[in-house]
């Protein structure tokens, strides 16, 4: 980047079989220029134009909206290479030649930034383009097209929030409505070229109406100006919003790309369209995607007009499709990736507008990668590296209960756009959708169809749901993106935007009803639907579901496998139960990584038992309530221990702070002496005592066992005994037991006591041996500084980092949601640290613990059981500085596996380079 800076290059051009950029300039060119410039290169078919970099963006910005002096020049050159290639010339009032201005950020932004097309266009090349194609209906469609565009884009003519429908649109739907009275759903192709005239007097008479200017007639003001807005539109709402949630950062900037026109709107011989090189919803090896004839642009994308599937191409253009066929097997072959492309059809002839690699749901992402290696297309170890870790989370997603929709009654059906089962209450606005949303409630956002505005509101819905618009429609898009139920396009329903209402045949709903939509298949169903867990889970999880009945399933276990050749850290599960456990070890893990055992002293009538030793005075009354416990305990290790048939289990012993445990309300406090025998006052009295002004800084972790060693020692003694008892059935036990909230190596010693003794004591009584360690938990910044000192004793370390995060930022997670939002919203924090471990603060007191932990304890196990164990960057980040294993909650399980083995391989590539 620096190096352009310094030769003023701000413009890169594409065409004739030749490109001054290439696809790896993606941070320069941005990917649509990028890849612009890779087509032009491989000979793909593509209109000749230029790039101007992202550099100029952020010169843009850094200095109050204006270009580098060089830039203007530059421009100009590059219009007139594009003037030499096509024979004509911007302005012209004979051959004019019109541009497209496109933006284009490094990764795409779908819906975000917006596009100009037939730039160039005034009241005298109109009338140049009207006599050199001989198709004046042509010409006055370009024109309008550009006024409307240009209109909104650039002059700030767009929906108020208080209007449903842009203002344009009202324009021609006015006409329409007068032209074809009564006619519902006139489509644009009827509109001949004395009526697009009267378009385009309206247009301008509605933009100084609103904006009391005139349109600009110079071309080069012209272009000024929508290379202004392209880069104005980098700091939209929209634009913030999407990256906010992609964590994209502001600094990368977009490109603007000028590309010279092709047309898809001359007629039945043109057309455009967008494809993709296979299924981007289910992952099957298909030429998927669908075009419009006579059309221009975004009208595909724009779910106006309901397009066709590319397929049919074959009977209505079947030399241009053989072309896209070719193109497609190129694509392939050339970026080892399924692409998503846009074309345009110009009187039969081919040309390619745009390619990336698709956005694909998990279940897509799954199959692509497992029938591109089987094609020999990638290998085994790209195929790992090509699902997003996060994304298996669809795969494991419900669907509907079979016997559930048995008994539905599929009211509509649309185009199946994003895979899985949702339901909730439906809404027709995405302000009123988030609002729903914030209640608790599970919503559906329902429209007729969507757009960029729309963007909040299908954030919050678990499903989204239009009427108009096909697979690639804005709602389709985005929702393959987000990993969204969508059913799109269901053209039977109609929805009333004024009056709150959906209505099919003689069903109709209103505003808050519940609906089901069905991602996989397509059907909208009234009601709230049952939901079935995913084929992977019936196989793994409740075994209801033979393996070789599902794809789903085999392309899951395939990659699966991969991941356990290439990984180096282990998984481990957060699990308390036997059941947990047991769903676990199907996903893969290799033990428990943190057993809480506070979550066994709330079942049943446990809870009374704990609160009589909480309540005690002495610690006679105590060893008398903890003997209560101990056999309950004991069973409850008993079940986890059999369960693991030989793996490690984790047990963290007594944590959180006594008072959680006591019943704060007055009443309850009643029924609990009541049961004790004992006075209420003396609940209410030492609920009071235990109350604490920061009761994550108080009297809990270690300091319990501190202070109370019979409550350690009746712990101890729980797991060991079980322990006994499951070894003498002829199953190994592998205990490690945890101190929580070690600061001071004192403190882990004075533990670690009371746990080998009882060990001992345990070993005798049943003369048996036992095979357990002891460490402790690294979350308080102490530990970890002092580490070299605590491995003297602790034979592992797991980093807690919830408490880690919370003591290292001194910022409590429970009271985090008034400022943090702010916070990443400012960016003063990227992501949530919840979340995602901040590396560069806790991150680096995980690096101090690891390094001091191995200077005295050269083998120390060292792994992390807090949240962030089952967060992609996380695992990444654990596996670099050298973790043995992470854990996390049962169901993440299969998502830290694949994270774990991308970052071993992305060690591997870092180390070759
Ligand atoms: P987006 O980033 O929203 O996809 P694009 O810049 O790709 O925006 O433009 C949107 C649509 O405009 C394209 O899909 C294509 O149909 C049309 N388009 C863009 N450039 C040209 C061009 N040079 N000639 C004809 N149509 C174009
Ligand atoms: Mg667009
Ligand atoms: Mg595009």
């Amino acid at each position: 980047m620096a190096k352009s800076t310094k030769t003023g290059k701000y413009v890169y051009f594409f065409g004739n079989k030749k490109a001054d950029g290439n696809g790896s300039m993606k941070a320069l060119l941005g990917g649509k220029g990028a890849n612009l410039a890779e087509m032009t290169r491989i000979g793909l078919p593509v209109p000749p134009g230029f790039t101007i970099t992202t550099e100029v963006c952020t010169h843009y910005y850094a200095n109050r909206k204006t270009y580098p002096a060089a830039l203007w020049d530059q421009v100009k050159k590059s219009v007139a290479a594009m003037e030499t290639i096509l024979g004509k010339r911007f302005g012209d009032n004979e051959k004019p030649l019109l541009v497209a201005v496109r933006s284009g950020a490094r990764d795409s932004m779908p819906g975000m930034m917006d596009t100009i097309l037939n730039l160039g266009l005034n009241d005298q090349t109109v009338v140049a383009l009207e006599k050199l194609s001989g198709n004046a209906r042509f010409a006055w469609d370009c024109y309008r097209r550009f006024i409307q565009m240009y209109g909104d884009v650039v002059m700030g003519v767009q929906k108020a929030p208080s209007e449903d429908h842009d203002p344009f649109e009202v324009v021609i739907d006015t006409l329409k409505e007068q032209l074809f009275k009564g006619e519902k759903h006139v489509e644009d192709t009827r509109l001949d070229a004395k009526q697009m005239q009267e378009l385009v007097k309206r247009f301008k008479a509605l933009i100084k109406e609103r904006t009391g200017k005139e349109f600009p007639t110079d071309p080069w003001k012209q272009l000024e100006g929508a290379v202004g807005a392209v880069f104005s539109s980098w700091m939209n709402d929209r634009a913030i919003v999407y990256r906010r949630k992609y964590n994209i950062p502001t600094e990368w900037g977009t490109a603007v790309n000028v590309q010279s026109m092709v047309f898809g709107n001359t007629g039945n011989a043109s057309g455009s369209g967008v494809a993709f090189t296979r299924d981007p919803a289910t992952g099957e090896k298909v030429f998927y995607g669908e075009f419009l004839i006579n059309a221009q642009g975004e009208d595909v994308v724009a779910g106006v007009r309901t397009p066709k599937p590319v397929a049919e191409l074959a009977k209505v253009m079947p030399d241009a499709f053989k072309e896209l066929e070719r193109i497609r097997g190129v694509l392939e072959s050339h970026f080892r990736d399924v692409q998503d492309f846009e074309f345009t059809i110009e009187e039969g002839k081919v040309f390619m507008l745009q390619t990336r690699n698709g956005k694909r749901t998990g279940l897509a992402a799954v199959r692509f990668a497992v029938e591109m290696e089987k094609e020999k297309l990638i290998s085994w170890e790209e195929a790992i590296l090509r699902v997003p870790a996060e994304q298996l989370d669809q795969v494991l997603a419900p669907v509907f209960d079979r016997g559930a929709i048995k008994a539905a009654k599929s009211i509509a059906k649309g185009l199946p756009a994003g895979p899985g089962a949702a339901t909730g209450k439906i809404y027709f606005n995405a302000d009123r959708a988030v609002e729903g949303a914030r209640k608790g409630e599970k919503v559906l956002l329902v429209r007729v169809e969507t757009s960029p505005e729309d963007l909040r509101g299908m954030i919050a819905a678990e499903g989204i749901l239009t009427a108009r618009g096909g697979v690639s429609s804005h709602a389709a898009l985005v929702a393959r993106q987000m990993g969204k139920v969508c059913v799109c396009g269901a053209s039977a329903l109609h929805v009333d935007y004024a009056a709150r209402t959906l209505s099919v045949g003689d069903t109709h709903l209103k505003e808050g009803d519940f609906l089901s939509i069905d991602g996989t298949s397509g059907d909208v169903y009234v009601g709230e639907l049952k939901t079935a867990p995913s084929e992977v889970i019936q196989v793994l999880i409740n075994k209801s579901l033979d393996g070789k009945d599902s794809r789903t399933y085999q392309n899951y276990a395939a990659l699966m496998k991969w991941c356990a050749k290439a990984t180096r850290m282990d998984v481990r599960t957060n699990a308390d139960s036997p059941e947990q456990a047991a769903n676990a070890v199907g996903f893969g893990a290799v033990g428990i990584g943190l057993c809480r055992t506070e979550h066994m002293f709330f079942e049943g009538n446990r809870i009374d038992s704990m609160r009589e030793m909480i309540l005690a005075e002495n610690i006679d009354d105590r060893k008398k309530a903890l003997a209560k416990l101990l056999p309950y305990q004991r069973e409850d290790f008993i079940g986890i221990f059999k369960e693991l048939k030989g793996l490690p289990a984790t047990i963290r012993f007594l944590d959180p702070p006594l008072h959680e445990f006591l019943p704060h309300q007055g009443s309850e406090q009643e029924d609990l002496a009541k049961k004790l025998g004992i006075d209420a006052k003396k609940i209410a009295q030492r609920v009071h005592d235990l109350h604490e002004f920061n009761p994550m800084l108080g009297h809990r972790g270690c300091r319990l066992g501190i202070v109370y060693p019979e409550i350690s020692e009746m712990q101890a003694r729980a797991v060991f005994e079980a322990a006994a008892a499951v070894q003498a059935k002829g199953i190994k036990v592998k205990p490690e037991i945890m101190i929580p909230l070690v600061g001071f190596p004192k403190e882990l010693q004075l533990q670690i006591e009371v746990v080998n003794r009882v060990a001992a004591e345990v070993a005798k009584e049943k003369k048996t041996k036992f095979n357990y360690l002891v460490g402790t938990m690294i979350e308080i910044p102490r530990a970890a500084l002092v580490a070299h000192e605590i491995a003297k004793d602790a034979q592992f370390f797991s980093f807690g980092t919830n408490d880690l995060t919370q003591t290292c930022l001194g910022m409590s997670r429970d009271d985090s949601g008034s400022f943090l939002p702010k916070y990443q919203e400012l960016e003063i924090v990227k992501q949530n640290p919840f979340a995602t471990i901040d590396q560069a603060g806790v991150g680096k007191l995980m690096q101090i613990a690891v390094e001091l932990g191995r200077k005295t304890r050269p083998d120390i196990k060292l792994g992390i059981c807090g949240e962030h164990g089952g967060e992609p960057s996380s695992v990444k980040f654990c596996h670099r500085i050298g973790l043995a294993y992470v854990s996390c909650s049962p169901f993440r399980v299969p998502i830290a596996r694949l994270a774990a083995a991308q970052a071993a391989l992305e060690e591997k590539k870092g180390k070759k380079k």
